[in-house]
């Protein structure tokens, strides 16, 4: 199977390093030449363009930031669709809106070519070592086809239905863990302020109720002062917009999330944006006079 992916950040450089090392032909392409180096020595083939990629590949995986980076790659000039045939599948693993991708995936069905969402979770980590969890959406022959593919990328594929269900689990997921790393920051910035040490405060919620994935991370980000852009800042900034963009239209109030939405916006407008997630917390620590650290990073 020839396959083509496209975006070699954070996440997709490492997915596409187990494609390659799964034993399949890559092809790969990025705005940024310099992201594809380390999987161009690895043997990986370079492709100039989207279009380009459609040209050789069987399957296409995308791995972007944006949605309307997802549209740009599809629709735009020397995109996706100018190199498409008939019988090819499109899987977009980029947490997307699920209206988006299912406008490309009626656009796609018209040419003869399968979509499906695929968005992942478990992080970089998660990533290179090939333990994501996939969420996919889309036809299920097509799911079946590229089966042994995002096996490769993920210990778990979800099989969740229609095309944009994927992103629908993934953008409740990921509001959730945005939420919590924020009710998180809040906790610790209020215990260490009223004087417990950050540690133990962490050692006993990490046992109790009030735990989190999240919360997991802290000792490797906070606690350390590690702000580095694993999770970008933005890109969660963008995830909790999708899901609050996918309440209005389907009329479900999220009014605690839309709170921890406006928190983001903050961060971001205060220049967090291209720095770890976890970095929300410095809007607190601004305001308290404390830092919720245990060691120097
Ligand atoms: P990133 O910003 O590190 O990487 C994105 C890559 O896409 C970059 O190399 C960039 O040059 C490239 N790119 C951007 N626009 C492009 C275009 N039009 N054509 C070709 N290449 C283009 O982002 P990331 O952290 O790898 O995240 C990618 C996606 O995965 C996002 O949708 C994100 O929300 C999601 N995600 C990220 C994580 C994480 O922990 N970082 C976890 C799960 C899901």
């Amino acid at each position: 199977m020839n396959v083509g992916f496209i975006g070699l950040g954070q996440m997709g450089r490492h997915m596409a390093a187990r494609i390659l090392g799964a034993g399949f032909n890559l092809t790969v392409y990025d705005i940024f030449k310099d992201s594809a180096k380390p999987i161009l020595e690895k043997g990986a083939k370079w492709a100039n363009s989207a279009k380009e990629i459609a040209q050789v590949s069987d399957v296409v995986i995308t791995m972007l930031p944006t949605p309307q980076d997802v549209e740009q790659t599809v629709n735009g000039e020397n995109g996706l669709k100018a190199g498409w045939k008939k019988g090819d599948i499109y899987i977009d693993m980029s947490t997307d809106s699920p209206a988006t991708i299912r406008k490309i995936a009626e656009e796609a069905k018209k040419m003869g070519v399968d979509v499906l969402d695929a968005p992942v979770s478990g992080g970089t980590r998660g990533a290179e070592s090939g333990t994501l969890a996939i969420m996919a959406g889309g036809d299920a022959a097509a799911l079946e086809k590229s089966k042994k593919l995002l096996e490769c990328m993920g210990q778990k594929v979800f099989a969740v239905g229609a095309v944009g269900n994927g992103n629908v689990a993934k953008l409740v997921n990921n509001m959730l863990a945005i939420a919590n790393g924020i009710v998180a920051s809040e906790g610790f910035v209020l215990g260490v302020k009223a004087g417990i040490d950050p540690q133990i405060l962490w050692d006993i919620i990490s046992m109790s109720t009030g735990s989190s994935w999240t919360l997991q991370n802290f000792p490797n980000s906070v606690f350390k002062g590690n702000f580095a852009p694993f999770f970008k800042l933005s890109l969660a900034a963008k995830d909790i917009n999708l899901a609050i963009q996918l309440g209005k239209e389907n009329g479900v109030p999220l009014p605690v999330s839309s709170a921890a939405e406006q928190k983001m916006i903050e961060a971001k407008a205060a220049g967090l944006g291209d720095k770890g997630v976890d970095s929300v917390i410095t809007r607190y620590e601004e305001v308290t006079g404390v830092q919720v650290r245990t060691q120097k990073k």
